[in-house]
């Protein structure tokens, strides 16, 4: 199919219809009504094939990823999404692909009730990028950089998972165990109504997609203070742990990434009142250690202080 019939076909038919998009697909550019007392949020995130996932993933899978990781972003910012544009380099203008591709995409597009206003259709290697749109009341966003001193710090659900069901992506035949793990990497789960609940309790907010290890620290130097954390304490889900030992499921919790689930810092006398928000939850919530003021992020596993290896994923 031709660009423009696959943009006919796929992107102008779509489930959410949003009464602030005032001029959506089909002219030059996109036209939006930004309620007063409302800040903009906007993150942009491309995945590439053989980078982000291998050649053999399916078009479903692909189309929710790249909607998700981006979701996810906003969610980090404690923002309320609304609309995406959509920037697809594609191999061929294989109608079957792009079916599919679509179906993920918007299958949790309605989830979150977010409409696609834009995009570009264009020829080349497998490419996908994504720009999201949200909004937070006028200054209600949560930053990397507003940790306390004495604050908790949390993780959602259960990491890990996904860096190993991307290991076992391409063999002939898994484990069901092995079979939730690639459902985990294939089918993040941003936690972007969890993350809304968060605003005045939590002082700072990461997503957790290069690895806990590498993204707290991000959080905790733009915060500029330290932590202790307990390694023992990070949540590991039981399919991860019949795959493997809790060693090395601990190092790919630490350094695999692509999880896409929240690290948050709240403060220690507030604990009970984020414990309340648990019950309109769909994830697990854990809290892995503590900020102080000395700048040191130290790291223990069983009492003794843990090196992490520095594996986590650089693109250069
Ligand atoms: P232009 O040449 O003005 O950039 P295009 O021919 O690239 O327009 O696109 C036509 C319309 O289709 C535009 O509104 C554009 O935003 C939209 N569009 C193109 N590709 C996509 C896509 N992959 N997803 C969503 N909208 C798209
Ligand atoms: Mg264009």
């Amino acid at each position: 199919m031709d660009e423009f019939a696959l943009i006919e076909k796929f992107f102008t038919r779509q489930p959410t219809s949003r009464s602030d998009v005032k001029l959506g697909i089909g002219d030059d550019a996109a036209v939006t009504v930004i309620d007063a007392g409302f800040d903009l949020v906007i993150a942009t995130d491309t995945i590439i094939v053989d980078t982000h996932f291998p050649a053999s993933t399916d078009a479903h899978a692909i189309g929710h990823r790249c909607l998700a990781v981006n979701l996810s972003d906003l969610a980090a910012m404690g923002a309320e999404p609304l609309w995406c544009t959509l920037a697809l380099s594609l191999p061929s203008g294989d109608a079957d692909w792009v079916a599919a591709f679509v179906d993920g995409f918007f299958e949790l597009a309605r989830c979150f009730d977010i409409a696609l206003i834009g995009g570009d259709t264009v020829q080349g290697p497998l490419a996908i990028t994504v720009t999201v749109h949200g909004r937070v009341k006028s200054g209600e966003y949560i930053p990397r950089s507003g940790a306390g001193s004495a604050d908790g710090i949390y993780v959602t659900g259960n990491l890990g998972a996904s860096a190993a069901g991307l290991r076992h992506m391409d063999d002939v035949d898994h484990s069901p165990a092995e079979a939730f793990l690639i459902h985990r990497f294939l089918y993040p789960d941003p936690r972007v109504k969890e993350a809304q609940s968060l605003f005045g309790l939590a002082t700072a907010m990461i997503d957790i997609s290069d690895g806990l290890h590498v993204d707290l620290t991000r959080m905790l130097h733009a915060s500029g203070v330290g932590a202790d954390l307990d390694i023992g304490q990070i949540p590991l889900s039981p399919e991860l742990l019949t795959c493997m030992t809790e060693e090395a499921a601990l190092e790919l919790a630490l350094t695999g990434g692509d999880d896409y689930e929240l690290c948050f810092a709240v403060p220690i006398e507030r604990e009970t009142e984020l414990q309340a928000l648990l019950s309109s939850w769909d994830c697990r919530l854990t809290r892995i250690g503590q900020t102080h003021s000395s700048p040191e992020i130290v790291w223990t596993y069983d009492g003794q202080v843990y090196t992490v290896p520095d594996t986590s994923f650089r693109h250069f």
